[in-house]
């Protein structure tokens, strides 16, 4: 398949809603590589959609371990295990990671035990190749480099930006951060940067709708950087194309992809994408 990134969940925060877009997780289709970046409710789903055969899954990294990015990673292993994997895949999380997964091991015991012994699969816990990661170099073979950046995601102190270089083009995911300059000189030159973005005037409509106030706001605008800050990022990084990616608010009636636009009149003109679920682009 030709090399492209599907946008599989492109709402920031882990509450869904009637009819809305899912929490975070992206394709990356490189190389012959099927990378998964987060793993956000509905990603399991978002990549059966995408055309992608579950076992065939090569590698997932996961940026942070707030839920809208890693609470589906074991049913999506799962997953694929009861859709016929039988390779290792290998799987990069920050510190805390190996906790997750043996906890959800242990949460499906029963059925994974059943499952080897009654339907003779491999066992799932010898599928996964787990592997933390931190600052600097995470992963390199014949065709891929990966590389992580530390950013600035309170209270989150293990968050991380990544690079994936491949088929000589290079792909920059910024993770959850506050407004980060050191993230331009990061993604500097990049064909993509994939960087979250939010609203100012959604997310007082949002922390209304949500319910808990002052203190939702401060945090997100202590942890999550504006619309405006990510094209300056972009801007300064010179970047081909900016995907605005785990967007805030993403299922608000009166921000739709007019709004996001706007507030990057005169700020941005380069590529742009306003992330959409099931969104392919070509790379
Ligand atoms: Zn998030
Ligand atoms: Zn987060």
């Amino acid at each position: 398949m030709a090399d492209r990134l599907v946008l599989l969940g492109t709402k920031g925060g882990p509450a869904i809603r009637p009819g809305g877009p899912s929490p975070t997780s992206t394709l990356l289709d490189i190389s012959g590589r099927r990378i998964v970046i987060d793993c956000g409710l509905g990603v399991a789903r978002a990549l059966v959609n995408a055309d992608v055969s579950l076992k065939d899954l090569d590698m997932i990294l996961i940026t942070h371990l707030h839920s809208d990015h890693v609470l589906e990673l074991g049913p999506l292993m799962h997953t694929a295990w009861t859709s016929g994997l039988a390779r290792k895949v290998m799987v990069y999380g920050p510190a805390g990671i190996e906790d997750y997964w043996s906890g959800f091991l242990q949460s499906m015991r029963y059925d994974i035990d059943l499952r080897i012994g009654d339907e003779g699969r491999p066992d799932l816990r010898d599928l996964v190749e787990l592997k933390v990661y931190a600052d600097g170099l995470v992963h390199r073979d014949a065709e891929l480099t990966i590389t992580a950046l530390r950013v600035d995601h309170p209270p989150v102190v293990d968050c991380f930006a990544l690079k994936i270089e491949a088929s000589g083009k290079s792909i920059v995911f910024s993770a959850d951060t506050a407004y980060f300059p050191p993230l331009a000189g990061f993604a500097r030159g990049s064909d993509l940067l994939v960087h979250e973005a939010m609203l100012p005037e959604g997310v007082d409509r949002l922390v209304a709708r949500t319910g808990n106030g002052a203190r939702l706001k401060d945090h997100l605008l202590a942890s999550h950087t504006l619309v405006e800050d990510a094209a300056r990022i972009a801007v300064a990084a010179e970047v081909k194309h900016l995907v605005l990616h785990h967007l805030i608010p993403a299922d608000d009636p009166q921000c739709g992809e007019a709004d996001w636009l706007e507030a990057l009149h005169g700020k941005w003109d380069g590529g742009l994408t306003i992330g959409r679920d099931g969104l392919v682009i070509p790379l």
